[in-house]
């Protein structure tokens, strides 16, 4: 009885995408639909999308930008006018082609993302640079028919937000786009403890419409990587195609310069691959819907046990995110596999001899450790707590990144250890699509970034040998 839910989720190192939708189910973070890649995300989820939302809508508007909501639905006349993304996004585009029984004179595209019907709205809203910059962001769902799905990382209809802006220079524009990738990659860092690698993307990966994507790439802990967050340099390429122009302080008549930038509930997932263990979900303090749970442990004193337990749930409700667990119909140690399923950071047992001694126990999740606190000294010790196990849970993941960033300068190597180890693999690259192109054949691998932590060397492409001073990663991903 006691280890019902870790039986029932199958071993991460058995099974990881077994384990990681049993992790999901188990802990109710979602469900899946009766559409096809379509997820219902249930409140426990949904309250970490909240939190999510909250810690990065503070940076948006402490960073100048406004929220605002634009139409789900967009004219086929409209989407087309950018060809590039166009012919990015057809494929994975949902049409809307009757309104009841009639047919429509023009189909809707559901958004797959709103560059379009924004910079509809941009070219009539910018005339002159005083209207400069327009910083507005939009929290939405957006549809994309992916061919394959998997609960949070990947589903046709998704959560995120979408910043939009415009500036009225190249300069200002690239500085944006740069702005907000370190605003992401602080978030994930600081917030959901995950370590993350800031680079560029090739020319084959970037964004359909994009001059430049920049890209904050995780590490799951089966070695395969996720990009989690995208920042768009659009340089003048839809400014052009729906012809948004502003006076300058010059008196010229000019395009603006563009960024686009979003971060998705893909991130949920990334919570889980990468902190999750054999018995279940660990979400970091931060970001966690219940930061300690506390279980009564009644003995034959229940009233006692439950006067004292209320009391201290009492003291402690305004201070974190805290639930009491009173249930009589489940034995504590049923309750402390629940919690620890679904990943609260810390547990509080209180029993008869505990308020005795006037003391708690308190047991991390993170690293199971337990120990005894005074009654008194709770509060901050919870507190500091919580932020060792923050600092804690970023640590053991970055350590677990940088040993799985291989440096490799011969195909055989790489393939083999792609085959096995996976991980990021640092390698020269001549800057050829061809040659990124032949990696994605031969071994699976995509190139993930162009990373701006590494120096600029010189050595030879990993496929063609030509000398060049580009270092790319190339890994696996979701
Ligand atoms: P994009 O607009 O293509 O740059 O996408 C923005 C972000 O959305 C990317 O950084 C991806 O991590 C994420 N993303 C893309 N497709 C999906 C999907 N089908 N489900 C969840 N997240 C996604
Ligand atoms: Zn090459």
């Amino acid at each position: 009885m006691e280890n019902d839910f870790v039986k029932e989720i199958t071993p991460k190192t058995e099974d990881f995408s077994q384990w990681y939708v049993d992790v999901i189910l188990k802990a109710e973070l979602a469900d899946y639909s009766p559409v096809r890649g379509c997820m219902v995300i249930r409140p426990y989820g949904y309250a970490l999308w909240e939190n999510i939302q909250q810690l990065l809508d503070d940076r948006f508007k402490a960073t100048g930008h406004k929220n605002a909501y634009f139409p789900l639905f967009i004219p086929e006349s409209l989407l087309q006018k950018e060809a590039e993304h166009v012919e990015g996004f057809a494929p994975e585009v949902a049409w809307v082609t009757h309104g009841g029984n009639e047919k429509l004179a023009e189909r809707l595209a559901v958004r797959p993302t709103s560059e379009t019907i924004i910079c509809n709205m941009y070219s009539k809203w910018i005339k002159s640079w005083r209207d400069l910059p327009v910083l507005i962001n939009q929290w939405c769902n957006v549809v994309r028919w992916e061919k394959s799905t998997k609960p949070f990382l990947r589903t046709a209809e998704f959560l995120w937000q979408e910043g939009h802006t415009a500036h009225r220079t190249k300069e200002d524009a690239e500085e944006e786009a740069l702005r907000m990738l370190e605003v992401y990659r602080d978030f994930v860092e600081t917030d959901l403890a995950l370590p993350v690698i800031k680079g560029e993307k090739s020319d084959n990966e970037k964004f359909a419409g994009a001059s430049k994507t920049y890209t904050i790439e995780a590490l799951m802990s089966d070695g395969r990587a996720l990009q989690a967050g995208t920042s768009h340099n659009l340089g003048q390429h839809f400014a052009k195609a729906y012809d948004i122009t502003f006076l300058d302080q010059d008196g010229q008549l000019k395009y603006v310069w563009q960024t686009s930038w979003g971060i998705t509930t893909r991130l949920i997932g990334a919570i889980v691959m990468v902190h999750g263990d054999d018995r279940g979900l660990k979400i970091p303090p931060t970001i966690a819907p219940i930061q300690a749970v506390i279980v009564p442990i009644f003995g034959r004193q229940t009233e006692l046990v439950l006067n004292k337990t209320n009391e201290i749930f009492t003291k402690l409700k305004s201070e974190v995110r805290i639930e009491l667990d009173d249930r009589d119909e489940y034995t504590p140690g049923w309750k402390f596999n629940e919690w620890e399923m679904r990943g609260v950071p810390v547990r509080i047992e209180i029993g008869p001899k505990d308020i005795q001694r006037q003391q708690v126990v308190l047991v991390r999740r993170d690293t199971g450790e337990k120990f005894t606190v005074s009654e008194s000294e709770l509060l901050p010790r919870l507190k500091t707590l919580l932020d060792e196990i923050q600092e804690n849970m970023f640590n053991q993941a970055k350590r677990f990144m940088r040993e799985n960033i291989r440096k490799v300068d011969n195909f055989d190597e790489f393939k083999q250890i792609i085959d096995t180890k996976r991980g990021f693999i640092k390698t020269h690259w001549c800057g050829n699509p061809g040659c990124e192109k032949y990696v994605k054949e031969e071994t699976g691998a995509t190139l993930r970034c162009i990373p701006f932590s590494e120096q600029s060397t010189l050595g030879r492409c990993i496929v063609c040998n030509k000398e060049s001073n580009i270092i790319a990663y190339f890994a696996k991903s979701y």
